[in-house]
């Protein structure tokens, strides 16, 4: 099965397709973001990157780079990173690790979401720090049965708290200044696909038809 690169805006829903996929297929789903967040935040290092991520900034790409190399080596079969190339130079780190590793079955997928529907969706995510369920209180199919509560495992839902406003738009802009290189650096090695912005649901059916194509 092919690995796959999400290249996709916060709030595109690629945590959501990510979490279908790796039910249906076994992906491994690497999100740095998680990888970050859960660096213990009890530390001076902790706190610093708790804070980073607070203020919609970018980690050094030393420590995310760091923490990724370390979960991927530990990983079998095939994976989806999510989050990691964010800029240029993190693709090219990305190219290094992956020759090493022998790893050559790769597909990149660029979610293509607005920033205002994609704004929606953040201001209306609710996470489970327990079990890593995602809802979403602005969409009827999504939203938690019991107001605030995880359907899985009752425990009381939680905002992120880089999902707010400010710190979205930060992120939004950052984002999008830094995938176009991305992007082009993929078309170039002819292995860039999209998919435009759509229900979690309908971008798993989407990709589900990509990944049976290149197999
Ligand atoms: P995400 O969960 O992917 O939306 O990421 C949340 C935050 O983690 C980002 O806003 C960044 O502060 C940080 N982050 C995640 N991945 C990276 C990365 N590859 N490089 C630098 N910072 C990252």
């Amino acid at each position: 099965m092919t690995n796959i690169i999400f290249i996709a805006p916060p709030a595109a829903g690629k945590g959501t397709v990510s979490k279908l996929l790796q039910e249906k297929y076994n992906y491994n789903h690497i999100s740095t973001g998680d990888l970050l967040r859960s660096v213990d935040k009890n530390t001076d290092l902790g706190k610093r990157v708790q804070e980073i991520m607070e203020q919609g900034q970018l980690v050094s790409d030393e420590l995310v780079t760091e923490l990724l190399k370390e979960k991927i080596s530990t990983i079998k079969g095939p994976f989806i990173l999510d989050g990691y190339p964010r800029n240029i130079m993190q693709a090219g780190i990305l190219e290094e690790m992956l020759k090493e590793l022998k790893i050559d079955d790769i597909m990149a997928i660029y979610i293509n979401i607005s920033q205002e529907e994609a704004m929606k969706r953040a201001l209306g995510r609710l996470t489970c720090p327990k079990c890593g369920m995602s809802y979403s209180k602005y969409n009827e199919e999504t939203k938690p049965k019991e107001d605030g509560i995880c359907d899985v495992c009752k425990t009381k839902l939680e905002s992120r708290g880089d999902d707010n406003e400010e710190a979205f738009k930060v992120r939004f802009e950052t984002y999008m200044k830094n995938a176009q290189p991305i992007l082009d650096f993929y078309k170039s090695k002819n292995i860039l696909k999209e998919v435009s912005e759509n229900t979690s649901e309908e971008t798993f059916k989407v990709i589900e038809k990509m990944i049976k194509e290149v197999e």
